[in-house]
């Protein structure tokens, strides 16, 4: 009789984003590849976006047609399994995650409700916007949450822009009002991506709109500055760039309804608007509260050790947006790594060595964030931010078109842990050379 044929130690990564996407990839190239353990992604989407890319998508400068990879063909190349679906349950004592029926657009089932099998469960399921139950929100503004949210928005800026077009050709222009709750870098950033696309859109077409006229863009913030999480310098700079951009920037004013005329304030302004973005927090996913009777934290964050490993199981693991990772070297009590594309990156990589421990027995790796620094996109041209390092002694401004090709190359490095140094190449090349078939900014 043949022996028993060895089960394969089964890692299930729960979020193929910035953090989930790149460890699947480099444990499947590491222990999939020789069959030394069973890699699975799942993720609720078939397609990978990189999420600091959302307010482009919303701005119309990215086409995330373009831009987006699919997760089968990345599993295909990286020797790891994909299974779409959303979580529907943990029982941790069975050491099974179930995954809810998925459905096409037409409503027919595609694949009924399942049961997947783990020796290691790794979440890295995101964040989504928190609304601090402020009224109004759900049904009158737009958070950058998942892709659709960034075309949906997308989509309403092109149609207000052409309606102000036409409204101006009659000879009775209102243009288009903007109000962006939240001057975290998310509001920031959009705000500027709009105020350059809107002038490219106009060049295809609207006659009669004056962009830096007719579009008007305020940022609302109840904090007494802009960029509360970045230093003072950071946010000094932004603002005198803002104001460049003609951005109106309201600071100290925290809005307490938004409805079908404009977002409402405590001090008793009112700010008309036509669009309404809401960038003024994030928190974990609600069903991650109780989810297999884990300990979440506040921000339903699950708590993780430095070891990155759930407090409640040593079995469960979880990084990135969704996971509480204590930050001692922060100085600070009770100080937790901040939700940052940068910080997912260094815990993946982290991870990797952690698989790698934990398949031979070994101790575990304890996380240390290293805050690279932060920097903010104001455009196709401009940034700012700070670079933090030992070498520098600290923190350092930096704007301008080296802030910008910093900030572009955090993309590029996310690109070349999925795609490979030649696959970016060869990307970057291809972009490159479809520029003058394709619009400048994205028209539908
Ligand atoms: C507009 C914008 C700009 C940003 N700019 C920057 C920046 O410049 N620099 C920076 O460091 N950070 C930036 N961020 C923050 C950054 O995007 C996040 O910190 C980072 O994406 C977190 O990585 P993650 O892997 O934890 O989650 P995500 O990258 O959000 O990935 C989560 C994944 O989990 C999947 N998922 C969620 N729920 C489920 C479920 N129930 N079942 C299955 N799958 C699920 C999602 O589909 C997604 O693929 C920005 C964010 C936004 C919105």
């Amino acid at each position: 009789m043949d022996a028993p044929k060895p089960t394969r130690h089964r890692i299930v990564i729960v979020g193929g984003g910035a953090g989930g996407l790149p460890l699947a990839a480099r444990l499947g190239d590491k222990l999939g590849r020789r069959g030394r353990a069973e890699i699975t992604l799942v993720d609720r989407y078939a397609t990978h976006l990189w999420k600091p890319l959302l307010h482009e998508v919303a701005a119309g400068r990215l086409d995330a047609d373009v831009h987006g990879v699919d997760y089968l063909a990345l599993a295909y190349w990286h020797h790891f399994r994909f299974r779409q679906g959303t979580v529907a349950g943990l029982d941790r004592a069975r050491h099974e995650l179930m995954l809810d029926a998925v459905y096409d657009d037409d409503g027919a089932l595609m694949l009924p409700r399942r049961t997947l099998r783990y020796d290691t469960l790794i979440f890295c399921v995101g964040s989504v916007s928190n609304d601090f139950n402020v009224p109004g929100i759900a049904a009158h503004a737009i958070s950058l949450d998942v892709l659709a949210d960034a075309e949906r928005f997308h989509r309403r800026l092109l149609a207000a822009c052409v309606r102000a077009d036409a409204e101006a050709a009659a000879g009775s222009p209102t243009g288009v009002n903007i109000v962006i709750i939240g001057a975290g870098a998310t509001g920031v950033e959009l705000a500027a991506e709009i105020r350059h696309t809107t002038g490219a859109h106009a060049s295809y077409g609207l006659d009669y709109l004056d962009p830096e006229k007719d579009i008007r863009q305020t940022i609302v913030e109840a904090a007494p500055r802009i960029l509360p999480q970045l230093s003072e310098h950071v946010a000094e700079a932004a603002t005198g760039l803002l104001k460049k951009l003609d951005i109106d920037v309201r600071t100290g004013e925290r809005v307490t309804l938004v409805d079908e005329h404009g977002v409402h304030t405590a001090s008793g302004a009112t700010y008309r608007a036509d669009l309404v973005v809401w960038a003024a927090g994030i928190k974990a996913p609600d069903w991650l509260v109780d989810l297999g009777g884990l300990e979440t934290g506040r921000g339903n964050q699950l708590v993780v050790t430095t070891t990155l490993q759930t407090t409640r199981d040593a079995d469960v693991f979880a990084f990135g947006d969704c996971a509480a990772c204590p930050w001692p070297e922060a100085g600070r009590a009770g100080a937790l790594v901040p939700p940052r594309a940068q910080a997912a990156r260094q815990q993946a990589l982290l991870l990797v060595k952690s698989m790698q421990a934990r398949l031979a027995g070994a101790p575990l790796p304890t996380f240390h964030f290293r805050d690279l620094g932060s920097l903010v996109s104001l455009g196709e041209l401009s940034a700012v931010g700070s670079l933090m390092g030992r070498l520098i002694g600290g923190s350092l401004l930096i704007q301008g078109l080296i802030a910008r090709w910093m900030y572009a190359s955090l993309y590029k490095l996310h690109q070349v842990a999925i795609l490979g140094y030649v696959g970016v190449a060869l990307d970057t090349v291809g972009r490159f050379l479809s520029r003058r078939t394709t619009p400048r900014v994205k028209l539908h």
